[in-house]
């Protein structure tokens, strides 16, 4: 998926302005999933597993070289064939490499966000090869030819009218086909998929150091197939995933789901250890698991920006983010949009790729509240906005704003004359006065200054 940070600010205003059903479409999405989420954080004592989940998550993280040889040494073991990829160039050419060598001309995939991220499809295309992307919503994307706009549900922006044009356009289904009749026109095309594919890919949720297992949460059994079906199963996973024993994984496996959906577990889980052990069993001949760094070895280095590592895609801060819920993903410009995105983009890609990323939050704090590992969003935010005001990064007027509030800050007489001259201006025209202003008070009222200043008032013993 290509970068395009840089234009937030212009693709959130177009989507508002000019797509209101995308607005209406990813806010009604977003509350649903999110009520699921409060009823059943609401089951448990969601406090007490949270806090264990991110005790777990930190400790992986924190001896992540252990845990990666020892989940490496376990998957040998099991028969899967590990690969270490450095960046997104590295993991495509392993997966492209694995292509040519067996012959692959058919791929079937499964929701992996981490093959948006190394803009996997693009490559394998270019090679003649044919993708199927399994995922209702993926595969729904993929007719449109667009990225997922949420991590969990890649096609929330779209309306049921949307894809009831989109199927009938080409799949031939009638115009006024329900839900069922859709989802029915899928399933035939992507059975005869599974059918015919050589080659599964999937991303991982988990995987289990203790044992070498790759763990995958989903609710449509499309994972199933793609790992089950073809005879070869590439499992694509960012080396942050781990956990340390299978006793976590059942705890994970819980919490991911409650806080993503709401369910107390997924559907289907699949447990991915490796290839089909006698010839004549289930599953695939060979499996693979590329180990994904991507710039995260980077964000563990990091003083602060190394918790948003514990993430474990489970939505439910952009369901609950009061500023993705207008625009939904595809205004941020890269696969990890809302609250995460924010956060991590700039740990991934470099601060100034990411730019404004950190600024567009309101900071509510809801993200925090509602994720499973309580990654402390806000903070994060406010640490890469302190970074981004040291590097230059922010626009000259808001650095300017800053320089000349903490010289008023400094200098009583010059503060009480700019409260003075504040009070003279008024609202509209003091917006007009201080350009720093200008992005803010062009889709807001400025309130009227009070005439006379807190000063003024305490001296004369005013309440
Ligand atoms: S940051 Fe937390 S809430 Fe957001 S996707 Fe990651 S785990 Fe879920």
């Amino acid at each position: 998926m290509r970068i395009e940070i840089g234009d937030y600010g212009a693709r959130a205003r177009q989507v508002i302005r000019e797509d209101p059903q995308v607005r209406e479409a990813v806010t009604g999405a977003t509350l649903a999933f999110d009520a699921k989420r409060r009823r059943s954080y609401d089951e448990i004592d969601s406090d007490a597993w949270r806090r264990w989940a991110e005790a777990v998550k930190s400790h992986a993280l924190t001896h992540l070289d252990r845990y990666l040889a020892e989940a490496e040494a376990r998957l040998i073991e099991n028969g899967a064939v590990v690969h270490w990829a450095a960046d997104a160039g590295e993991a495509r050419q392993i997966v492209m490499e694995l292509a040519a060598e067996n012959g692959v001309r058919r791929v079937v995939k499964g929701k992996s966000m981490v093959t948006e991220e190394i803009d996997l499809n693009p490559a394998l295309e270019g090679a003649g090869i044919e993708i199927f992307e399994t995922d209702l919503g993926e595969y729904i994307l993929q007719l449109l030819d667009e990225p997922p706009s949420h991590i969990l549900g890649p096609a929330i922006h779209r309306t049921l009218e949307q894809v009831r044009e989109l199927f009938a356009e080409r799949l031939e289904t009638p115009p006024d086909g329900n839900p069922d009749t859709l989802a029915r026109a899928a399933r035939k095309v992507l059975r005869d998929a599974f059918l015919s594919a050589e080659m599964g890919i999937t991303g991982g949720n988990f995987l289990v150091a203790e044992t070498g297992t790759v763990a995958l949460i989903e609710n449509e059994g499309n994972i199933r197939l793609t790992t089950s079906l073809p005879r070869i199963h590439v499992a694509i996973v960012g080396i942050e995933k781990l956990l340390p024993r299978m006793s976590d994984l059942a705890g994970f496996l819980q919490l991911t789901s409650r806080a993503a959906t709401g369910q107390p577990i997924g559907c289907f889980v699949s447990l991915i250890q490796g290839p089909a052990a006698r010839p004549g069993d289930d599953g695939p001949k060979e499996v693979h698991v590329v180990l994904v760094d991507n710039g995260r070895t980077d964000v563990l280095a990091h003083e602060h920006a190394w918790e948003a590592l514990r993430c474990v895609r489970c939505g439910a801060c952009l369901n609950v983010c009061p500023v993705y819920r207008q625009t939904g993903g595809h205004a941020y410009g890269w696969v990890y949009s809302g609250p995460i995105g924010s956060v991590l983009d700039p740990g991934l890609l470099g601060l100034r790729e990411a730019m404004p990323l950190p600024f567009a939050s309101s900071l509510c704090g809801a993200c925090f509240d509602a994720c499973p590992v309580r990654i402390p969003i806000p903070e994060l935010l406010l640490e890469w906005r302190r970074e981004a005001q040291e590097e230059g990064l922010t626009p000259w007027r808001e650095r300017a704003a800053l320089t000349t509030l903490a010289q008023m800050a400094t200098r009583p007489g010059l503060y009480r004359l700019a409260g003075r001259i504040g009070s003279r201006l008024g609202g509209s025209a003091l917006g007009r006065a201080l350009p720093m202003l200008g992005d803010w008070a062009r889709e807001r009222a400025l309130p009227k200054p009070s005439e006379r200043s807190f000063r003024e008032l305490w001296r004369e013993g005013i309440e």
